[in-house]
């Protein structure tokens, strides 16, 4: 018998790193994925979204552990397509218990040098998206009059970053959604939390405008990012974290072990919050 038996997780971001993690391990405890994904590039970007290909790896991670998984191709700035995404959902399971609204992209600039489009693609994917696909989910939690909301900000929802004052915004206002949904969805017995990952080894944190700002100048490599997180937390040894750390917070957080949590913004960072300025 397992802790989530029974329930289905809507999980966005799925294709691959923490995503992909949060799909095999709610299975692995019993819940049914619904993995939501898109694929392609924006011109802001300097490293690729996900593949068919990745989305394909989810689906046999979860239907390895004997679970179900619906694969959805969906954009979270898309309205229409999330609304679409939860329908068939609803369709292939009949219920919506869990969401975990993971999608999201990384991008680097001053400020004052920061494009239009550059704002505009991680506002609207790491804020607005998560808004979205709230908006899409909630009616059916709130029908069913029950579920578990986890919304993935970062340490940057809780504290600033030079050179991704975009991103440092959206995941902050992630947490002001947090925060109002679960003043909102709480009566409906829907509870509404963030996670605040530190430094993952995904490969959101392994491409070179990363390697560099860790090298602390141009010329940075994987080991620029292995020895800048070693550096980031105050507990030894820890580096990059594996996002099965941050998918252990998630099981918990959607768990009824968590039955009186709610609005509540958990930093996964090794101390590194904790740390004196
Ligand atoms: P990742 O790049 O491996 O995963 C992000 C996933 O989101 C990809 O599969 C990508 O295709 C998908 N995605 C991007 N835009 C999308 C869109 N518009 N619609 C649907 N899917 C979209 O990186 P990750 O580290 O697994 O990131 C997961 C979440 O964790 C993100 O919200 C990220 O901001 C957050 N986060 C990451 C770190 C880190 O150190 N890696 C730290 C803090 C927070």
């Amino acid at each position: 018998m397992g802790q989530l038996d029974g329930k289905v997780a809507f999980i966005t971001g799925a294709a691959r790193g923490q995503g992909r993690a949060h799909a095999a391990t709610l299975a692995g405890h019993g819940a049914d994925i619904v993995a939501v994904d898109t694929t392609g590039s924006h011109d802001s970007m300097n490293y690729d979204l996900a593949t068919s290909e990745d989305l394909e790896g989810t689906v046999k991670e979860v239907e390895s552990t004997g679970r179900r998984c619906l694969a959805i191709t969906a954009d979270v700035r898309d309205t229409d397509a999330i609304g679409a995404a939860v329908r068939q959902a609803l369709d292939e399971f009949g219920r919506i218990d869990i969401l975990v609204a993971n999608a999201g992209i990384h991008s680097m600039a001053p400020l004052h040098e920061m494009g239009d489009d550059q704002w505009n693609d991680v506002i609207d994917t790491n804020l607005t998206g998560v808004f979205k696909t709230l908006r899409a989910v909630a009616p059916t939690m709130i029908e069913q009059k029950s579920g578990a909301v986890v919304l993935t900000s970062s340490i940057n929802g809780l504290e600033g970053g030079a050179n991704y004052i975009h991103y440092c915004a959206a995941k902050h206002g992630v947490l002001g959604v947090m925060r109002s949904a679960a003043l909102e969805l709480g009566p409906h017995r829907i509870r509404v939390n963030a996670v605040c990952p530190g430094v993952i080894d995904t490969p959101m944190t392994n491409y070179q405008d990363v390697y560099d700002m860790m090298n602390g100048g141009p010329g940075g490599d994987r080991s620029s990012l292995e020895e800048g997180a070693t550096g980031y937390g105050i507990l030894d040894g820890q580096g990059a974290l594996p996002a099965q750390v941050i998918s252990d917070a998630v099981l918990w957080l959607v768990s009824d072990q968590a039955y009186a949590v709610t609005g509540q913004a958990i930093p996964v960072d090794s101390g590194h919050l904790v740390q004196p300025g």
